[in-house]
């Protein structure tokens, strides 16, 4: 499906630094049945491209907001979704650091150590790196 109204991919690669060579976004309506029901994004082993769910109550928040001064709470949470996901396009990087990247761009973003957000991520992060391999190695999801 197209971008939604207000949060085209080129407005959500500037939430996660702008980058022109940032990996393409899409945008799925649903969670691909194989895929965490939780997950805010995602991304297929050896694929180049971040699939963004839209119907995840983190992307409703920030479509909701996006006309009036945004939430900022959600933006960070989705820049930091992106670049996590970002860092497994194009570092084929592991949960343990995408994760490290995802917390440490929440950090640089004024939502740190202490704050709901960071702990939130923190808990999805020893979450999944507490499942088995196995689990992790058919798709990377964040949530
Ligand atoms: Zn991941």
């Amino acid at each position: 499906m197209g971008p939604p109204e207000g949060l085209s991919g080129a407005r959500l690669r500037c939430l996660a630094g702008g980058a022109a060579s940032f990996p393409p976004i899409e945008f799925v309506s649903r969670v691909p049945a194989d895929v965490s029901a939780a997950a805010e994004a995602f991304v297929r082993i050896n694929d180049t491209r971040i699939d963004v769910v839209t119907s995840s109550p983190l992307f409703t928040r920030l479509q909701r907001v996006a006309d009036r001064c945004g939430d900022l709470t959600a933006a960070r949470k989705l820049a930091s979704v992106l670049v996590h996901e970002e860092l497994h396009v194009r570092h084929a990087a592991d949960e343990a650091a995408a994760y490290a990247a995802q917390l440490t761009t929440l950090a640089s973003l004024g939502a740190g150590p202490g704050s709901p957000l960071y702990s939130e991520v923190h808990r999805s992060m020893m979450y999944t790196l507490s499942r088995p391999r196995a689990k992790l190695e058919r798709i990377m999801v964040v949530r």
